[in-house]
């Protein structure tokens, strides 16, 4: 397997895209138990026609799920620049429907969704199933606790939690900018790691996740 992650580390270089691992629940989405809502969430969504854009009800689970704002801008943009991947602690066959949704055509994800039956270490998240080098590896996830061995790689999101909170959904859905902010993140990570000016070691011994440091450092140094 280390064979294989060298040669695609050296594809990903000339194709200047590196990999993004996106976590499902409360990071692109959340998905809620009907059996949970009282009345008055259930007329909210009725009524308030907003708050039914990107909404899907799966009757079979007693599930509604509402996608994240702008997840798919934030799809369509950071597969210029990252090959994305979908990682949960999900079951296959949840992690598959959530893909679905986020991803209708399959262009996206292909085959790249690991979901709970494919963890190693029970409880945490591992990038021993993710076949690329981890100096490629940028992870956005709401949970840091089951990344404990790759924080490095990881950017912490705030978590988005549509329908469990007893604010109304109403101001939920327009006040969440998190992808918008993550994307931003991630394309100036990605700049400054494919700027040879930056640093002085060559691109292909680069690790990523100096480059996410510097970024975030540059940010907050510009706040
Ligand atoms: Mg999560």
């Amino acid at each position: 397997m280390t064979q294989f992650r060298q040669i695609d580390l050296k594809n990903k270089i000339k194709e200047k895209k590196l990999h993004l691992i996106l976590d499902l629940d409360h990071t692109l989405l959340h998905s809620f138990n009907m059996e949970n809502f009282g009345k008055d969430k259930m007329s909210e969504i009725f009524t308030t026609k907003d708050l039914q854009k990107n909404l899907f009800f799966f009757n079979e689970f007693n599930m509604v799920t509402k996608l994240r704002p702008f997840v798919f801008d934030f799809l369509k943009e950071a597969n210029n620049l990252f090959q994305l991947w979908i990682y949960t602690m999900g079951t296959r066959d949840y992690a598959k429907r959530m893909a679905k949704l986020i991803d209708p055509d399959e262009t996206l994800f292909g085959c790249r969704i690991i979901s709970q039956e494919d963890c190693t270490i029970r409880g945490q998240k591992g990038l021993d199933v993710v076949y690329a080098d981890e100096k490629t590896i940028l992870i956005v996830d709401d949970t840091v606790s089951v990344w404990s061995n790759h924080l490095r790689n990881l950017i912490n999101v705030n978590r988005f939690n549509f329908f469990g909170t007893s604010k109304y959904m109403k101001e939920r859905e327009f006040e969440d900018y998190e992808l918008s902010n993550v994307f931003y993140l991630l394309k100036k990570t990605h700049t400054m790691f494919f700027d040879p000016k930056i640093g002085t070691t060559e691109i292909i011994d680069r690790d990523v996740r100096d480059y996410l440091k510097l970024a975030v450092n540059e940010i907050f140094s510009n706040m």
